[in-house]
């Protein structure tokens, strides 16, 4: 076993790291405060290439692998999760899909401008009713020979403003049920569909995140991805690789936190002694320690088998379930090492509690991890 990064990895690391820190950190506060989508920010990481690291480079993309993707995520999301949230729907869900399972145009036309980051995708697979039960798809994309006819409203869609490509999921043929799924590539402007209300979040207030509405919206045949019937998979597939970014968003959050915390407990004093000097911060500060490197492991362990072309469906969700949970339980004491500071905005560890929440909901529940690693246990 090898744990050493590679040089491109470190310096990819170290791109992020640096990017975060100068470009991201400045705004952070007001963004979230105003939910402000950070789109300057995003359209940098573009241009630095952190929005299609693992697309070919055929495709406009950075040819990167999946280690030097999760190194960039935590990097970005310790300091803004806003944007890493941005940043993973684009990579591993959009770009990675596409590349996938595209056909030689839908690249050509759509995952070039996506992977240089010009433009930016978005992911619609959650409804009003239909969220972890995502084959209760009331969208409808009824069949019109050579195009469809879409219906419905999506919720919940990160990058819901913000995008120009939208990769929508809806039902075909219902008697079929999930079989009779379809994924379509949909253009923002196109007549009929609307972007709906923009969501008033408790955590990641900077990541634009609407409800979708489409009005008999003609799409071409040619904008399917994959056979007739293939959109569940698809979708499922997909998501399963953008659990490790997802992951990786958690363990950033955790270690943002923690590195805020061990600043902290290094310049505070109480009772005549720095913060850290006391055993009861000591445990709090090793534990938190510990978790953020089992997590890291588990990340790393889901990057290197899909890597390296291996199962990781099961690693995925692990790296997933246990990465959010940390994040919860990191920040939480990253707050509390902080005191009453610690329950302001100026200090930063209160917006990465409220940010860490949200990754045991999307991309898959933490009971829905649950349900996918007994699934791959029993099997
Ligand atoms: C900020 C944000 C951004 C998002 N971005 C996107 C996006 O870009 N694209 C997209 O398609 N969706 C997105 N989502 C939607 C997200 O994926 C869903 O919210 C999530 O899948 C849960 O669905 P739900 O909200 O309908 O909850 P429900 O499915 O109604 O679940 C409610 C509760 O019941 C539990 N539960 C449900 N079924 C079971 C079961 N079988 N066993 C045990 N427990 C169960 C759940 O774990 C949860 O605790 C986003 C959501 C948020 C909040």
């Amino acid at each position: 076993m090898n744990f050493e990064y590679t040089e491109e990895q470190k310096a990819v690391q170290a791109a992020a790291r640096d990017f975060a820190r100068n470009e991201l950190f400045p705004g952070v506060i007001e963004r979230d405060t105003h939910q402000k989508f950070p789109a300057e920010q995003i359209k940098k990481m573009g241009e630095l290439g952190f929005m299609g690291m693992m697309v070919d480079p055929q495709y406009s993309g950075g040819g990167m692998d999946t280690i030097s993707y999760v190194l960039a995520m935590e990097e970005i999301s310790k300091i803004d999760a806003s944007a890493s949230v941005c940043m993973s729907v684009n990579n591993s869900l959009v770009c990675w899909g596409l590349e996938e399972f595209g056909t030689a145009e839908q690249k050509e036309k759509y995952l070039k401008p996506l992977a240089a980051g010009s433009i930016i995708g978005a992911f619609c697979l959650s409804e009003p009713e239909a969220g972890s039960d995502a084959t209760s798809q009331r969208t409808t994309a009824e069949d019109k020979g050579d195009h469809y006819i879409l219906n419905g409203t999506k919720n919940w869609i990160t990058n819901g403003n913000s995008a120009s490509v939208y990769i929508v999921i809806a039902q075909t043929h219902p008697e079929k049920r999930h079989k009779g799924i379809n994924a379509l590539i949909v253009e923002k402007g196109m007549p009929g569909f609307v972007v709906g209300k923009k969501e008033d979040k408790m955590g990641i207030r900077g990541s634009d995140t609407h409800s979708l509405m489409f009005t008999d919206v003609k799409i071409p045949k040619t904008s399917r991805i994959g056979e007739e019937g293939f959109g569940f998979t698809f979708a499922m597939t997909t998501l399963n690789g953008g659990r490790i970014g997802i992951a990786a968003q958690a363990l950033g959050i955790a270690c943002g936190a923690y590195e805020l915390a061990l600043k902290y407990a290094r310049e505070r004093k109480a009772f005549g002694k720095l913060l850290c000097e006391h055993q009861a911060i000591q445990f709090k500060l090793s534990e938190m320690a510990t978790k953020i490197d089992a997590a890291r492991l588990l990340v790393h362990k889901a990057a290197y088998l899909k890597d390296y072309n291996k199962d990781f469906v099961k690693a995925a969700a692990m790296a997933k379930l246990f990465a959010s949970q940390i994040a919860q339980e990191v920040t939480t004491e990253a707050v509390q090492i902080h005191g009453g500071y610690g329950y302001v905005k100026e200090f930063h560890v209160e917006r990465l509690m409220r940010d860490a929440k949200i990754t045991q909901i999307y991309e898959g529940t933490t009971e829905i991890q649950k349900l996918v690693i007994s699934r791959e246990l029993i099997k």
